[in-house]
């Protein structure tokens, strides 16, 4: 009989991380640059400045720093929602009849329900520093605008939110929650810009994606000196800052005397996984112990299992930088599905990039209907309503420690749980009616996506 592990293990403020860590400089591997469509050659710190905050821009660029300090003002944020729990999903457990034993890290403990509020209040804390009056960005389930909203409100920033049509249209309240923190809220693709009137002239119907609604944000931020974009996923600083997730659970774990075998993030932009492995892949490139890692994702997105390693534009309108990554194609849209903050064309760089080179182990994608049936079962046993991205990562875990139960393998499994579902709950009553569809896109959908990837590079 093993030891008894409380259901909870919490690290004390104190031990909240006092620097990010910087994967990149861990990674013995040629880091391909992000590059200005403009010139055709890496993009430069000023190639970056009108665009992102400086300091955030040099975060962006850094590939030799292992440690980053973390500003007290943010750690004084911090202090408001974390050191966030670490749970032993011992009712899960219970009711898979499991020997493998279960974590996770649960990061949706703050009013705006998900991990981002980690770099939302990072980001609003350098535009504060530069003076700028505002930024500006886009959502996709609403998680990432009202984290962001919440920050601006704190450091009393404007902040313009370009929010996905059909996420607009499906989560009404998010809008509200947003605006009650001060920001604006505008459907794309919208009339409001260039970017938007374009692909609303190609489809009025256009019911948008994250890369439509980021070409509306970099517009808008270019527009003035006073504002700049930011970004809720995707670019190495929002992997640096999520890198705290994985460091607190490292941290926790310690405590308990456990170390994971098996860790598992659902991948959108990638950040919450890349933070939550960070700590982990740290000991992996640095020649120690080492998890197996497996990055969960929609079939309706299949960025990492079915996309291309190649350069291509983070945003339909071609108006950010090109980085190196998996990708569908900036103009693949994804049909619609209920896991908003899952439907981008592309994927994190790093996360790429250590895909590519076989440190991030496995990537696979689920259905709608595979992630509710987890989902309902982990609310019913574990008391939590996790959102339907989070309940990527549970399913694998699932099917995990179901496969432990036939080799009767106890292994310890570390999963994200990265936010609540209240307003997922349309969803919630789709699946429970048999009404959610899952149609993953073709071949020949993808191949219409791949035809929009740049003609590659040589650098
Ligand atoms: C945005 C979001 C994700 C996906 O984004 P990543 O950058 O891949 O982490 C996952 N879960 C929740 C709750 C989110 O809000």
């Amino acid at each position: 009989m093993s030891k008894q592990v409380p259901y909870k293990t919490f690290l004390s403020e104190g031990e909240i991380p006092q620097a990010w860590y910087n994967v990149r400089a861990d990674m013995k591997t040629d880091h391909r640059p992000i590059i200005n469509p403009a010139t055709g050659k890496p993009a430069t710190l000023s190639d970056l400045e009108p665009v992102f905050c400086t300091e955030l821009a040099k975060q962006e660029l850094n590939n030799t720093d292992r440690f980053i300090p973390i500003p007290d003002e943010i750690l004084s944020f911090y202090k408001m929602y974390r050191p966030s729990p670490l749970v032993r999903a011992y009712f899960l457990e219970k009711a898979l009849d499991t020997p493998a034993k279960i974590y996770y890290k649960y990061e949706g403990g703050n009013t705006s329900g998900s991990h981002k509020l980690n770099s939302a209040i990072a980001q609003a804390y350098y535009a504060k520093e530069q003076g700028l009056k505002g930024v500006t960005t886009e959502t996709g389930a609403g998680q990432w605008g009202t984290a962001l909203a919440m920050a601006c409100g704190y450091f009393d920033l404007e902040c313009k939110v370009f929010m996905v049509k059909v996420s607009a249209a499906q989560k009404p309240y998010r809008k509200a929650i947003m605006e009650t923190y001060g920001a604006t809220v505008t459907p794309s693709p919208s009339t409001e810009t260039e970017a938007g009137r374009k692909i609303l002239a190609d489809d009025p119907e256009c019911s948008g994606s994250l890369g439509t609604a980021i070409s509306e944000a970099v517009e808008c931020a270019l527009r003035g000196d006073s504002y700049r974009y930011v970004l809720g996923s995707v670019l190495n600083q929002v992997v640096l800052h999520q890198s705290l997730i994985g460091l607190e659970s490292k941290a926790a774990m310690e405590k308990i005397d456990e170390y994971p075998d098996i860790v598992i993030g659902c991948a959108g932009g990638g950040s919450n996984l890349g933070g939550l492995m960070s700590a982990f892949m740290a000991d992996k490139l640095t020649g120690k112990q080492a998890p197996y890692f497996i990055a969960v994702e929609p079939a309706s997105c299949p960025s990492m299992t079915r996309g291309k390693f190649a350069y291509d534009y983070c945003d339909t309108g071609e108006v950010t930088p090109m980085a190196m990554m998996y990708t569908l194609g900036h103009a693949f849209i994804p049909p619609s599905n209920h896991a908003g903050g899952l439907r981008f064309h592309g994927m994190s760089p790093i996360l790429s990039q250590l895909y590519h080179d076989g440190h991030l182990d496995e990537a696979r994608s689920v259905t709608q209907n595979q992630i509710f049936e987890a989902a309902t079962l982990f609310a019913k046993v574990e008391g939590l309503l996790p959102a339907p991205e989070s309940a990527h990562a549970i399913r694998v875990a699932i099917d995990e420690a179901l496969k432990c139960k036939e080799t009767g393998e106890e292994k310890t499994i570390l999963f994200g749980l990265t936010g609540t579902g209240y307003f997922d709950l349309s969803a919630y009553e789709a699946y429970r009616l048999g009404e959610l569809e899952d149609i993953p896109p073709t071949d020949e959908d993808l191949a219409r996506g791949f035809a929009t990837i740049p003609e590659q590079l040589t650098l």
